[in-house]
């Protein structure tokens, strides 16, 4: 079977306390905050929304199913590890990204110092050209939790074809 597919994702993770001392990961990159992200894994809201607008665009249903939080085996996960599998995955029945935009939601970070460090890292797992992996961010003018910094959320898009 050929043809073009898309897919969507979203995620949210909460902020840590500044006392936690985690590490921010967010496209597989560490970004400098005052603030880490909670979850089982490394908690990378942007590569989290990147895998299941993957899994989507090849019905393949989503992280939840993949990577089970109640799982060990993920605890502490790297994200970009998780990513890679779910390209195998892809790669198996014949799937290539075509592109993909990220978009991270929340006030802080800014991100604009590390979005090409965030492409380059990213976009040699998907087999795309860093131009064929878009990065954005935007705020949601300081309403909701978003807004209040209690958390980050992400969405992401991507096109897959095979042929
Ligand atoms: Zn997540």
């Amino acid at each position: 079977m050929t043809g073009i597919r898309v897919g969507q994702g979203f995620d949210v993770h909460r902020f840590t306390s500044p006392e936690e001392h985690r590490p921010l990961l967010l496209m597989g990159c560490e970004i400098p905050h005052d603030r880490g992200l909670v979850g089982h894994s490394d908690a990378d809201v942007m590569l989290h929304a990147l895998m299941d607008a993957l899994l989507g665009a090849a019905g393949l249903g989503d992280i939840g199913q993949h990577f089970p939080d109640t799982d060990p085996a993920f605890k502490g996960a790297d994200s970009a590890q998780l990513l890679q599998r779910v390209m195998g995955d892809l790669a198996e029945r014949g799937w290539q990204v075509v592109n993909a935009d990220v978009c991270l939601i929340g006030e802080r970070p800014k991100i604009g110092p590390h979005r090409q460090r965030m492409r380059d890292r990213v976009a040699p797992i998907l087999g795309v050209p860093s131009e064929s992996l878009n990065v954005k961010a935007t705020t949601t003018e300081k309403l909701g939790f978003t807004g209040r910094g209690e958390g980050l959320a992400a969405q992401a898009v991507v096109l897959i074809q095979r042929g």
